[in-house]
């Protein structure tokens, strides 16, 4: 029998799960909204209750052998998911455990951003890289870290929390409770607080002007400034020249072969990559110069599910 394992990504929105073949080949997938779940352990039981069921259509043909879960602060050593902000449960919730039990399969579990780098390394453009990091830009901004052909999770599971390096002194608030984080500024909602910023700032004629702030999102930022927005292309040459240079920085650290961008900004492709691409190169360490490669992810489809995927073949890392 072939062997097959569960993905599922758990967003504060909605929770994806789906069924994956050791390469890569989504059998299906299916969603529901996760906040129509307040209590935790009923989502858990939900959430095996579709699994054991959707599976039927594959047990004659495919043995599961394990759940891969991808979460917002999740911690693959302590396999709780921890402090999740957009995340409505309580601030420690033992997944792994609950899970385990409801399902008898071995359950592994890692923040979204780690999983989204393994699936770029087994499904993706970083396959057969040894070193490379993945960004996610989304509500905020993830990394993952592959060392030596291996997730990077630091002494207590916290690495990769770039979002939270602070580029300026006294900067935007953020939900960590510090001020200035680098999520503040680069990923889907930081991009929109430059751009109420700039919309308060300048007289310049946008058709951002027209949209609540509430209803702005990364997308429409990406329609207009292809339309010509002066106001959105500016919003996203300066969340490039923030994001660029920090990469820069980071890549002093780690010399990695590539980095890679995924999430809700990325998909707004070269009115991201280019300006980033080009701050990165401007403040590289001229031994990195021209050597390192920016790329948007291959994976925008299901790539949280598959990454999550991806951890049941790599059994855990
Ligand atoms: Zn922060």
């Amino acid at each position: 029998m072939q062997k097959l394992a569960v993905g599922i990504d758990i967003g504060g929105t909605n929770t994806v799960y789906g069924f994956v073949t050791e390469t890569g080949l989504c059998l299906s997938h299916s969603s529901f909204y996760t906040p129509n779940y307040p209590i935790f352990e009923n989502f858990v039981r939900e959430l095996s209750l579709q699994i054991r069921l959707n599976f039927k259509a594959f047990e004659d043909e495919y043995e599961l052998i394990g759940v891969g879960v991808g979460a917002p602060n999740a911690n693959y050593l302590s396999g709780c998911i921890e402090h999740a902000v957009n995340l409505s449960w309580d601030k420690h919730l033992p997944l792994v455990k609950l899970l385990g039990d409801h399902l008898a399969l071995p359950v592994h579990l890692t923040n979204d951003a780690n999983a989204a780098a393994l699936g770029e390394m087994f499904y993706g453009s970083a396959k057969g890289m040894s070193n490379f990091m993945l960004v996610t830009l989304g509500t905020g901004l993830g990394c993952g870290i592959v060392l030596d052909g291996k997730i990077f999770n630091g002494h207590e599971g916290y690495a990769g929390e770039m979002g939270h390096i602070i580029i300026r002194d006294q900067g935007r608030s953020c939900s960590c409770g510090r001020k200035g984080c680098l999520e503040t500024y680069v990923s889907a909602t930081g991009i929109k607080r430059t751009v109420s910023k700039f919309l308060a700032k300048y007289d310049e004629q946008s058709v951002l002007r027209d949209i609540p702030f509430n209803k702005i999102s990364a997308k429409k930022l990406a329609v207009a400034a292809y339309g010509g927005d002066k106001v959105a292309i500016e919003a996203f040459e300066y969340t490039g020249r923030l994001l660029g240079r920090t990469l820069a920085n980071v890549a002093a650290m780690n010399n990695p072969e590539a980095i890679f961008l995924s999430g809700g900004l990325a998909k707004a492709g070269d009115l991201i990559l280019k300006p980033t691409q080009y701050h990165m190169e401007e403040n590289l360490l001229s031994v990195l110069k021209g050597k390192m490669k920016l790329e948007l992810s291959s994976l925008e489809t299901n790539a949280g599910v598959m990454g999550s995927a991806a951890l049941v073949f790599a059994n855990g890392y």
